[in-house]
This record gives structure tokens, sequence and C-alpha cells, in this order.
């Protein structure tokens, strides 16, 4: 979807809801009274009405939409913005291209979306061959945080994030070159340093314990072995940066450098949002038009909550 087929599809509110209706039929539509899975359309109230209760269900509710006042065409211009550039946009920006007055309506939807493409990520999980390493990301001191206190307000703070890859070696048959290939990223904020955290991140991320994990030789990873096939740890050096852990290390810069140029500054509660964009689009590299589409279903099986 290109800013020219975007706007040959979508010309108006009423061409946005019909695509949504066609997308969320697709998907199948359950009665939140009954849970029944029959419905009828009320074309001129937008609403199904279930075939078994009666109950009636706007074409938002049960929707990451549902408690939003903003229109249709809205979201659709937003989840075009999102999906279909590199570049993320700050909510602000945002609120600047669909030319909206209010700020907090706009912040919501972005939110809401970004929770979205994290929760479409958490349902897959990591196989084979994981490299593993941690970002720190730069935030924003928060008020609490005795260390910075000193510093004062603006100042700035750094974030433990996990990084995760699925790599998967290769080696040329011809020159015995070895070469590592990435299929799916998965970051997540970590809480705090200790081992617990970079467990239980690992723990989610993966769906057995066949696989295989690199990291370096931190000793947050120590009990790593106990709970996968294998752990393979490296010294930290120059091979380590651009063999063994190359694609986390170019996914951490590149999500550094994409927050940089699109955030004027990042609170740590929002942190993993933004990963989540970050890692939803890097997840879809290949998908190109498609990740419009999977935008829009995502949004409809999202919980609004
Ligand atoms: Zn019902």
């Amino acid at each position: 979807m290109d800013i020219f087929s975007f706007g040959v599809h979508f010309t108006d509110e009423i061409s946005c809801r019909l695509h949504f209706k066609e997308q969320r039929d697709k998907h199948g539509v359950s009665c939140k009274r009954c849970g029944c899975i029959n419905h009828y359309w009320l074309q001129n109230k937008w609403s199904y009405q279930c075939k078994a209760c009666k109950a009636r269900m706007s074409l938002r509710s049960g929707t990451i939409m549902e408690s939003s006042k903003l229109s249709f065409m809205n979201w659709y211009k937003t989840i075009f913005l999102l999906s279909t550039t590199k570049k993320g946009f700050s909510s602000k920006e945002i609120q600047r291209q669909l030319g909206l007055k209010r700020y907090e309506p706009v912040w919501a939807m972005v939110h809401k979306l970004r929770k979205a493409m994290g929760q479409r990520d958490d349902r897959y999980t990591l196989e084979g061959m994981i490299e593993m390493d941690e970002g720190y990301f730069t935030i924003e001191a928060s008020k609490h945080n005795h260390e910075t206190q000193k510093a004062g307000r603006g100042s700035k703070t750094k974030s433990n994030v996990m990084v995760m890859a699925e790599s998967t070696v290769l080696e040329d048959i011809n020159t015995g070159k070895v070469e590592r290939q990435c299929r799916y990223f998965k970051a997540k904020v970590l809480e705090d340093h200790k081992s617990e955290g970079t467990e239980n991140t690992l723990k989610k991320a993966i769906d057995d314990e066949q696989v295989i994990v690199f990291t370096d030789k931190s000793t947050s990873y120590v009990d790593i072995a106990d709970y996968v096939e294998l752990h393979i740890t490296e010294k930290s050096n120059a091979t380590t940066t651009k063999e063994t852990l190359k694609w986390v290390h170019i996914a951490i810069s590149n999500a550094k450098r994409n927050f940089v140029g699109t955030y004027h500054k990042i609170k740590k509660k929002y942190l993993q949002l933004y990963l989540n964009e970050f890692v939803y689009k890097l997840n879809r590299r290949y998908f190109g038009d498609k990740i419009f589409d999977r935008l829009i279903i995502a949004s409809i099986t999202a919980s609004g909550h």
C-alpha cells in the first residue's frame, strides 16, 4: 500500500468502515453476551445483531477502536503511517498529519496500535538458534530514581532491553564462508538487571527448551544453561559483534537510531510500546504491501483494554 493506492481505496469514512467490516467478517464476529458467532448486519446502524440473543454490537465494539471517538478514516490514516514507513512517527507528528486539534485521543490511538503490535508478536515464539544480548536505551530519568534525582529535570538515564534474534548459520558450499541469517526478533524491557528478569524474558520467548542460545559472558546469563538445550557464551569483542551476535547488535543500533530520529523523549513506561512498533515492522520486513492489512487485522483481534 503506497500513498497513492491508499488515496484510491480509502476516499472517505464509508470506504474505511466497509473495509474494516470486510476484515472483521473474515476473522469472525462473536457475540459479547452469548458467544454466538452468527449475526445479522444492520447497515443503517453500522452494527451487528446476534442471531441467538439479539444483542447488538457496533462495528468498533470488541476491537481496539471500541472506546475511541476518532473516525475510522483517522484510524486508517494512522495505520497507514505506522505500517508503511520504516521510520516511525511520534503521536505529535501524527496529530499534525491528521490535522486534529486534540492531542490525547491521537496519543491513545497510537499507543493502542503499538500495544496491538506487541500482542500480535507475543503469539510467536523463537526456535532453533537464538542470539541474545542487552541494549541500553536512553530514557527520561524518573523523579523516583535516587541516582538521577540530583541531575534535575530533563536528565537522562538508561533502560535495559533484552533483544533476541532467531538466527540460522548458513555455510556457502563453494567458499565455506559462514553467514548468519535472521528471521524473527524480540525486544523486551527488563525491569532490573537481575537474572530472573532475563530468565523470564527468555522463557516467554521460546516454546520449548530445544534451543541453542548465544550470549556474551555477562553474569546475568549464568543460569540459562539450566533451561535450554545449549548455552554458548563468547567473550565480547569485535568478532562477537560481527559474527555470533551480529543480528541482535544490528537490531539494537537500528532501534536506537530510529528512536532518536523519531521521538523527542522517551519515558520508561512507554519504551516497550516503541519497541513493539519497531520489532513488529522488523519481523515483517519482507511483507511489502501486506503489512497494512495485517495491522488492520491485529487491531481487530487485539483486546481493547
Ligand atoms: Zn448473543
